[in-house]
C-alpha cells in the first residue's frame, strides 16, 4: 500500500506549491478563481517563502513545481527559483505560457529547471483564445518556441471544454510539432470558475467517449516520441483511489497553508506556523480522518459539492467555538439563559475572553489544539475574569436589588475582593509557570513583572475600602490597567517567540 510506503517518508516526494493567486488571464475554466487582481491579501512574503524553500532543500523533498495562479507574475519569481535549484530540488513551472520571452526562457535554462507546462487548451486560436480569457494563442506558441530554443523540456496541458473538445488529435499533434515531450489532458472539473461557465464550457459527456478514443490512438501513434497522458477516471473515482493510495505529494497555497489535494477542501497545515515536518505528519493523519472520507462519499451523492473547494472545510471545533461565543453574547443578559443572574456573568466573560478566543483562532489559522495555547488563554482569560469580579463590587446593592445573581452578590463584597485578588494573582503566575514549563517564550516574564506593581497597587487601594465605592474606584482602575498592560505585552512577546 502507498499509505505505508507515505508514512515511512520523512517529507513528502513532490510538492506542488501555488505560489500566488494573482494572474495575467481569467480562464472560464480556472480551478483557482485566479485573475487580475486575484492575489491572496495573505500570499506569502519573499522571506517566508525562501524559509519555505530552505525547509524543502533541508528535507531533501526531490521535486516541486511552481504555479498559480501565474507564477511568473511573482516579483520574486527568479529569486525563488534561483534559490530551490540551487538547493538541488529538481523544478518545474506550470505557466500560462505568456511570460516565457527569450530573455526569461535562458534565464530559466541557467537556473536548471527541469521542465516548464504550458497550458494550450485548444489547437486554434479561436478556441485558445475563448477559453483563455485575455490570453493569446500566438503569445503562447512563441512561449513555447522560446522554451524550445532555450532547451528547455516541454509539456503541454488541454483542459477539454464544450468548443474545443474535438480539436484534442489537433492539439496533440501541435504539442508533438512544437516540441512537447508530454502531454496531459482529462475532464474538464465543475469547481473554480467552471461553475459559473459550465452552461458555455462543459462538454456533452456523449462528446467523452470520442475524445478518449482519440486519445487512446495518440498514445500510440506517438509512442517513443511524447508521452500522452489522460485520465478517464472521474474526479469520485480518483478520490477514492486516492483515499486508499494517498500520495507522497501536498499542495502548497500562496498563504503557505497545505492543502490535501487539490480536488478536497481540506487544508491540514500551515507552513507559516508550523515546520514542514509537522505538516507533512498531519498531511498523513489527514488523509485517515473520517471527515475526508465522509466528504468522498458525500460527493457520491451530490457531485455539486466540489463546486465549493475554495471554502475550507474548517471542522466542528470552529463551529463549537463559534456557537459558544455566540451563546455567551447572546445570552448573557438574555433570555432564557442569562448568565449573568444565574452567577456565571464572569466565568463567561472570561472562557470568552480567553480559551475560547485564543483556542479558536489556533483552530482557525492551524487546525490544531494545543495545551500550550490553552495555559497562555489563561492568562487574558483570568484577568478579564477579575476585571469583571472587581467591577461588580461598588454595583453589589443595585445588582442585588435587581435580581442578579454575580459572584459578588452571591458571596459577599468582601469575599468578592478576595476572589478577584485572587484570580488576578493566578493570572499573572501563569506566565512564570509557563516559562517553567517550557511553553511560553523567557522574555514573557516582563509581561508578569509589568503587571505585578499595578496588581500591589489595587490590593493595597481595595483591601479596606471594598464597602465604599467612591474610595475603592483606584483599586478598580489599577487592575484595569494590570489586565491591559499585561496581556498587551504577553502577546507582543509570545508572538515574538522569545
Ligand atoms: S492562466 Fe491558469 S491560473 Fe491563470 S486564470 Fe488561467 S487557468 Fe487560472
Amino acid at each position: 500500500m502507498e499509505d505505508k510506503e507515505t508514512s515511512d517518508l520523512g517529507a513528502p516526494l513532490y510538492v506542488a506549491w501555488q505560489i500566488t493567486n494573482e494572474c495575467n488571464l481569467a480562464c472560464l475554466h480556472c480551478i483557482e478563481e485566479s485573475g487580475p487582481g486575484k492575489a491572496f491579501k495573505d500570499e506569502l512574503t519573499t522571506e517566508q517563502a525562501y524559509g519555505i524553500i530552505d525547509q524543502l532543500v533541508k528535507s531533501e523533498v526531490p521535486y516541486v513545481s511552481f504555479s498559480g495562479g501565474e507564477p511568473m507574475v511573482r516579483p520574486d519569481f527568479f529569486g525563488m527559483v534561483e534559490r530551490i535549484t540551487k538547493g538541488g530540488v529538481g523544478l518545474k513551472i506550470e505557466t500560462n505560457g505568456h511570460y516565457l520571452t527569450k530573455e526569461n526562457c535562458k534565464k530559466l535554462k541557467d537556473l536548471g529547471i527541469k521542465a516548464v507546462q504550458v497550458s494550450l487548451d485548444g489547437a486554434s486560436n479561436a478556441s485558445f483564445n475563448k477559453m483563455r480569457v485575455h490570453g493569446r494563442f500566438e503569445e503562447a506558441l512563441n512561449g513555447i518556441k522560446n522554451l524550445r530554443e532555450a532547451g528547455i523540456p516541454i509539456e503541454i496541458n488541454f483542459v477539454p471544454a464544450r468548443f474545443n473538445i474535438k480539436e484534442i488529435g489537433a492539439a496533440v499533434d501541435l504539442a508533438h510539432e512544437i516540441g512537447a515531450y508530454s502531454f496531459y489532458t482529462g475532464k474538464l472539473m465543475f469547481t473554480g470558475n467552471a461553475v459559473r461557465t459550465w452552461g458555455i464550457t462543459a462538454p456533452d459527456e456523449a462528446d467523452y467517449p470520442e475524445f478518449f478514443a482519440t486519445l487512446k490512438a495518440k498514445t500510440d501513434q506517438y509512442k517513443g516520441k511524447m508521452r500522452v497522458y489522460y485520465h478517464e477516471m472521474g474526479l469520485l473515482d480518483e478520490l477514492r483511489y486516492r483515499l486508499l493510495n494517498p500520495a507522497a505529494l501536498f499542495i502548497i497555497l500562496p498563504n503557505g497553508k497545505v492543502k490535501l489535494i487539490n480536488a478536497l477542501p481540506f487544508t491540514c497545515g500551515d507552513l507559516k506556523t508550523d515546520t514542514l515536518g509537522q505538516v507533512w505528519a498531519q498531511f498523513q493523519k489527514a488523509w485517515q480522518s473520517p471527515r475526508v472520507s465522509a466528504f468522498i462519499d458525500r460527493l457520491a451523492e451530490d457531485p455539486n459539492i466540489v463546486s465549493r473547494l475554495h471554502q475550507w472545510e474548517e471542522g466542528w471545533p470552529i463551529v463549537l467555538y463559534t456557537l459558544l461565543g455566540g451563546a455567551a453574547a447572546v445570552w448573557y443578559v438574555g433570555p432564557p439563559i442569562r448568565w449573568v443572574y444565574r452567577g456565571l456573568g464572569e466565568t463567561v466573560i472570561g472562557l470568552s475572553y480567553g480559551p475560547w478566543m485564543v483556542l479558536g483562532s489556533l483552530h482557525l489559522h492551524t487546525h490544531r489544539f494545543s495545551w500550550g495555547a490553552l495555559l497562555a488563554s489563561l492568562v487574558p482569560g483570568l484577568l478579564i475574569t477579575a476585571l469583571a469580579t472587581v467591577n461588580n463590587i461598588p454595583d453589589f446593592h443595585q445588582d442585588r436589588l435587581v435580581g442578579k445573581k454575580n459572584l459578588v452578590v452571591r458571596l459577599g463584597r468582601k469575599n468578592g475582593r478576595v476572589l478577584y485578588l485572587a484570580l488576578s494573582a493566578l493570572g499573572l503566575l501563569i506566565i512564570p509557570a509557563g516559562i517553567f514549563a517550557g511553553l511560553f517564550p523567557k522574555l514573557t516574564i516582563l509581561a508578569a513583572l509589568a503587571g505585578l506593581p499595578l496588581w500591589i497597587l489595587s490590593l493595597r487601594h481595595g483591601r479596606d475600602t471594598w464597602d465604599t465605592p467612591r474610595l475603592f474606584m483606584p483599586a478598580i482602575r489599577s487592575i484595569v490597567q494590570c489586565y491591559a498592560l499585561t496581556t498587551a505585552l504577553f502577546a507582543v512577546f509570545m508572538g515574538l517567540g522569545r
